[in-house]
């Protein structure tokens, strides 16, 4: 298993930010436990760091700094239309970490965020509390992985474990922990359960060299997947974003074909297929820095305020990898 990849941000971190107000919150003591070398600076907000003007995403990745902060309000979002709802009425986010430690050349959180330092807010029992007003008027789908990789993030904070242990006290409520990493030894040791999906994001083995820096081989997170499907965690796999690559054909199949080597298909649960797709703003302030990204320069079409590859490029990208998955699996099964 491809443990040292998840563990190549434990280097990182040489400063910490703190706001004031969370200094001597239980989650803020856990994580200045993990680095107790770095440089603790007290700020009043964590917009005062995360926000500053001039910043430079690109250039931020190479050294990130975390940043313990408390979130006010809003801790559950209703879902995006761009995010697959699996056929849940109340769909819902939940950010309760900001960026991520994978720097994937398509990823929308570079064209979001002014920084690309990790905000953690520590206050996790305000988000609980949220959805607990929101369960008591409806069952509650909700994404908990979003605007991060959190079990990748599961040996700084352990929140995936966390939400797993609410969600597990509440059958109303139906979580999606969504991730590339290989860290599953770090949940391991809690039980299954029905309402809780492991979701992994799969990719041919070209597009993780090129465009998914730093996250685990497709064969390290097969052998990881199939690990968590023999201790019984319901699973979800998701081909997306669907990249329009040189050789994309080959590229996906061999993809797929070496995905149900490994993994027994009548065990997923299901699988979602999707192209890329990115708000047109995020786009737009990507690119200016990625002047040499054909992949992110990639005449889009933009529809609704999204841009994503012309209508008959997408069918083909769809219809392709929707063919090859069904040849394993039904289509009640697969989400598109
Ligand atoms: S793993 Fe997801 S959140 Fe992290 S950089 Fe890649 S696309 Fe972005």
């Amino acid at each position: 298993m491809n443990k040292s990849k998840d563990n190549l941000f434990m280097n990182s971190f040489s400063h910490i930010y703190i706001e004031k107000s969370i200094a001597t919150h239980p989650i803020t003591k856990k994580v200045l436990h993990r680095f107790p070398h770095a440089t603790r600076i007290e700020v009043n907000h964590y917009k005062d760091v995360f926000c500053r003007t001039r910043q430079n995403f690109f250039l931020q990745k190479n050294s990130r700094k975390l940043i313990l902060a408390v979130k006010k309000d809003r801790f559950i979002y209703p879902g995006t239309k761009v995010c697959q709802n699996f056929g849940n009425e109340h769909f819902y986010y939940t950010s309760s970490v900001l960026n991520c430690i994978y720097e994937c050349d398509y990823c929308y959180l570079q064209g979001m965020y002014p920084s690309a330092n990790i905000v953690v807010f520590v206050n996790i029992e305000d988000f609980f509390s949220e959805l607990e007003s929101l369960l008591q008027k409806h069952p509650v789908y909700l994404s908990i992985s979003y605007d991060t990789d959190l079990l990748a993030f599961e040996n700084v904070v352990p929140f995936a474990s966390m939400w797993i242990q609410y969600a597990r006290r509440h059958p109303d409520l139906q979580i999606e922990l969504r991730t590339k990493s290989v860290n599953y030894s770090a949940i391991r040791h809690l039980p299954p359960s029905e309402n809780i999906v492991l979701a992994w994001t799969l990719s041919p083995q070209e597009a993780i060299n090129e465009f998914e820096q730093k996250t685990p081989s497709l064969n390290a997170r097969l052998k990881c997947i199939k690990q968590s499907i023999n201790d019984g965690w319901k699973v979800r796999l998701c081909f997306d974003p669907i990249l329009y690559i040189e050789k994309w054909q080959e590229h996906y199949k061999q993809c797929i074909q070496e995905t149900f080597s490994i993994l027994p298909a009548e065990k997923i649960k299901d699988i979602s297929i999707g192209v890329f797709r990115m708000p047109r703003d995020y786009l737009k302030n990507i690119r200016k820095n990625k002047i040499d990204s054909p992949l992110l320069h990639y005449p889009f079409e933009c529809k609704n305020g999204i841009y994503s590859y012309p209508e008959q490029i997408t069918r083909q990208l769809i219809d392709f990898v929707y063919q090859m998955i069904h040849s394993y699996v039904p289509s009640e099964k697969i989400y598109l």
